[in-house]
């Protein structure tokens, strides 16, 4: 945000007022003297830092809260929409954005099909480009503080370039220079996978869904499937050789081989193609999808020996239905829906720009390993 300069190293200052905002977001009516005590913080400098947020206008006083003894504090809140991020998710066949608040909120969102026989990379980021000017203009631009962006495959650890995605036929693309460049909103890319586990545990939704020592299969089902395992705070995969993994006999894939994965239960296979979300193709699901996901599940638990999973992606909108005919072909597992609900891939996408510059959830974890 404007105000909170992230420089190098980040002055202490800094990683308490995320700390603080990180606290309001997960918390409910705190009041100041309560933020110091969860975040062991003093009380002189809780109260400052709450008075720049409310100067600032991302923290507003909500109010006073009922106490035993009569004394009343003023509980605290964030002002979700004093703030935006613009949330980009470039899938397989579409690219949804949208303008997402601080609470990851989507206030506004389109989806458009990618061209990816675009004649250049360049033509191909134009369209998107000119998707996020449209949305962009919803919001005074000054409350805008920067673009995160979620793609299938592989992104560079300084969150600006696709190195390779399966979906796309270039390499190396320079997503965060040619947004910041015809934007002037910095960006910052994260591969989706990795996006929509960091959206499920930094936001928390009060399950802690992913908030384990054991290790968790996180599955994103959607219009392609793809995996990564959780452990603590550490996570791994975000690799697409889940979605090959043969499960069946029938089923033409997009990579030319028969009975893969993604070419028995993804959105793209199940919709013939079509623009349909998982969402709306759970009530006609037949059998022989259960029995190639469960399939698919039961190598990653050989291989893990993990016997949790969480689906999530476009497949948190998995029916109880869906989810009790995939759980009983998947005996001794616990499979668990993600908490993020239809618009999952939107506010993952909104979580790689909060994660950077509002909360700094991903830097403040690291830091906790380091103590
Ligand atoms: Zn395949």
């Amino acid at each position: 945000m404007a105000d909170m300069k992230l420089s190098q190293p980040r002055s202490a200052r800094t990683i308490n007022t995320a700390r603080v905002l990180g606290c309001l977001r997960t918390g409910e009516n705190l009041s100041k003297a309560e933020i110091a005590r969860v975040l062991e913080l003093n009380k002189v400098s809780t109260g400052e830092i709450v008075d720049d947020l409310i100067s600032e206008g991302l923290v507003a006083e909500a109010g006073k809260m009922e106490s035993a003894n009569g004394r009343r504090p003023t509980c605290l809140s964030i002002v979700s929409d004093a703030r935006y991020v613009l949330s980009v998710d470039i899938g397989r066949r579409f690219c949804t954005v949208a303008l997402c608040n601080l609470l990851s909120e989507p206030l506004h969102f389109e989806r458009i099909p990618l061209n990816k026989d675009a004649a250049s990379v360049e033509a191909f980021c134009a369209e998107i480009i000119k998707s996020c000017i449209r949305v962009v203009r919803l919001a005074d631009r000054s409350r805008i503080i920067g673009a995160g962006i979620s793609a299938g495959g592989k992104v560079s650890a300084d969150g600006r370039t696709i190195v390779s995605s399966p979906y796309l036929p270039w390499k190396n693309l320079p997503i965060a220079d040619a947004f910041e460049k015809v934007l002037d909103i910095r960006t910052v890319a994260r591969n989706s996978t990795y996006a929509l586990v960091d959206a499920e545990r930094y936001a928390a939704y009060g399950t802690g869904l992913l908030s384990s020592d054991e290790p968790i299969i996180y599955i994103e089902w959607g219009d392609s499937v793809n995996m990564a395992l959780v452990c603590g705070d550490r996570v791994f995969g975000g690799a697409n050789d889940f979605a090959h993994l043969k499960v069946a006999q029938t089923g033409l894939c997009s990579c030319g081989r028969i009975g893969c994965l993604e070419a028995n239960v993804s959105a793209w296979a199940l919709s013939g193609n079509r623009d349909v979300h998982l969402k709306d193709l759970w009530n006609g699901m037949e059998e022989p999808v259960f029995d190639a996901m469960a399939k698919a599940i039961d190598m990653a638990v050989r291989i893990t020996g993990s016997d949790k999973v969480v689906i999530g992606g476009e497949g948190a909108t998995i029916t109880d239905y869906c989810l009790r005919e995939l759980q009983k072909k998947c005996p001794g597992m616990t499979i668990e829906r993600s908490m993020l609900g239809e618009k999952a891939n939107i506010m993952a996408a909104a979580e790689v720009a909060l994660d950077k510059w509002v909360y700094l959830t991903s830097v403040l974890e690291k830091m906790k390993g380091l103590l």
